[in-house]
């Protein structure tokens, strides 16, 4: 599960230099030159993290840094402000717009690439490599198998992204909208249905297990993983 990193900046050669050590570092990367490129690309498959330059031709990131946080699609994308302009006050203005952290130009692309990991590894659980435990739930995301006390689940790939999304985000209800974002990646081109019938799917396969209900149905909202007390 590679994060998709979007990278937000207007001058080519700072562009090309995140956009290739991002790449080496092994996530998938899309590059916007503009607020409206940015918008247009956030539309179409929501990414897992940003990099958002402060001074675009079109206006300012700070613009766009606010009004992602304004909307429910796109307030929980971990967002990097990344700017010449490093005063204190500019500082907290990019943090109060929503930033999560902060880097000043000239960077050290070490440096970025450790906070882009860190800020992953905390914002975005489930794109993790690591082994989840979820009561008698394991999931192994490198394989992308799931077990339960040493037996096998039959789950083909996306139940098994659909699962351990909920499961690293357990006790959380997405509705289907964000469902595709978060697990098929875009919700324009694959209907919301889709989801009822992986769900569907995933249920069976944790039948055998006797974890069907791990997965809740909430009326109107959507859907949550919940381990049952008895467990
Ligand atoms: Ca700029």
């Amino acid at each position: 599960m590679t994060a998709t990193i979007l990278v937000i900046e207007d001058e080519p050669a700072i562009q090309a230099l995140l956009s290739l050590n991002l790449q080496r570092a092994g996530y998938q990367v899309h590059c916007a030159a503009s607020l409206r490129q940015a918008q247009a690309s956030i539309g179409h498959a929501r990414p897992d993290l940003i990099l958002l330059d402060w001074m675009l031709p079109d206006g300012s990131g700070l613009r766009l840094a606010r009004q992602l946080r304004s909307q429910a699609r796109t307030r929980d994308i971990p967002l990097i402000m990344l700017t010449a302009r490093s005063s204190e006050q500019d500082i907290v203005a990019g943090l109060e717009a929503g930033a999560d952290d902060y880097v000043g130009k000239p960077f050290s692309v070490r440096e970025l690439l450790a906070r882009v990991r860190s800020l992953l590894r905390r914002r975005m659980p489930q794109l993790s490599q690591d082994i989840t435990q979820a009561g008698p739930l394991r999931l192994d995301p490198q394989i992308l198998s799931a077990s339960s006390h040493g037996q096998v689940l039959p789950l083909g790939p996306t139940e098994f992204r659909l699962l351990h999304f909920l499961a690293t985000h357990a006790g959380r209800v997405y509705n289907r909208a964000q469902l595709l974002d978060q697990v098929w990646g875009e919700h324009t081109t694959v209907e919301e249905r889709t989801v009822d019938v992986h769900v569907r799917r995933l249920r069976k396969a944790l039948a055998p297990a006797g974890l069907q209900d791990t997965i809740q149905t909430i009326r109107g909202a959507g859907y949550r993983f919940v381990l049952p007390a008895r467990l």
